[in-house]
């Protein structure tokens, strides 16, 4: 049987890996074959990809060049690591996926949701997540959970920059948000709770998910 592709999904400081390794060490525990996984990947050409997105040499990088290498990165990490991956049967967790490039390049910078949807189907071939946890927080929140600064440091006024920041990730959330209304394989999670509560949450679905799947298959 093919295995289970979950992602997770939310801005950063939301929680997400905090929850990934969580379920890992779960189905580890239970002795399913789980690999955990994220962009790019470790693979050789998703790493010089990265290198070249990230560079600070180039700040005449165009916005659409970011697109599209960030879908190059995860077209190799597709091809070379969660199919095989897949095929073999394993659990395949990975943090962040095609729908964090709808929420940040469609959504939050502006190409739109069918632009980056479509060029992220052409480089992964189309292949989905069989569940999407999206952890849902204010992205005051998950800039405070980024932090180390001082609660009192944080109530100070936001600069102009920060504040525009604070716009674009309103708009990187709304798109979150936008996408768990479109999709019936995610499932939007209250952040606010405690890393417990969150994580019982996906226990029970991931494991009705599973249980679904064997059935079918028996
Ligand atoms: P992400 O992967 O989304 O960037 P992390 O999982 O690295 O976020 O979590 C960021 C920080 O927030 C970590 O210090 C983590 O312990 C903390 N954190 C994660 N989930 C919660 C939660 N539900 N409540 C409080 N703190 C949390």
């Amino acid at each position: 049987m093919r295995g289970l592709f979950i992602t997770f999904e939310g801005p950063d400081g939301s929680g997400k890996s905090t929850q990934l390794q969580r379920m890992a060490s779960y189905l580890n525990a239970q002795l399913y074959d789980v690999l955990t996984t994220r962009e790019p990947g470790g693979t050789a050409i998703s790493d010089q990809i990265r290198r070249i997105v990230l560079d600070p040499e180039h700040p005449e990088m165009a916005e659409q060049t970011e697109v599209l290498l960030y879908a190059a990165s995860r077209a190799q990490h597709v091809q070379e690591k969660i199919k095989p991956a897949l095929e073999q049967g394993k659990m395949v967790l990975c943090d962040r996926f095609v729908d964090a490039s709808i929420a940040y390049q469609g959504f939050g910078l502006g190409f739109g949701e069918q632009t980056v949807q479509q060029i992220n189907d052409f480089a992964t071939g189309g292949l989905t997540p069989d569940r999407t946890y999206m952890i849902d927080v204010a992205p005051e929140l998950s800039r405070e959970r980024m932090n180390t600064r001082t609660t009192q440091e944080f109530t100070q006024e936001l600069d102009r920059i920060e504040q525009k920041e604070l716009e674009y990730h309103a708009r990187v959330r709304q798109g979150f948000q936008t996408l768990a209304k479109q999709h019936q394989r995610i499932m939007l999670i209250d952040g606010n709770q405690s890393i417990e509560s969150i994580h019982q949450l996906i226990v029970q679905d991931l494991l009705n998910l599973i249980k679904a799947r064997t059935d079918s298959h028996s």
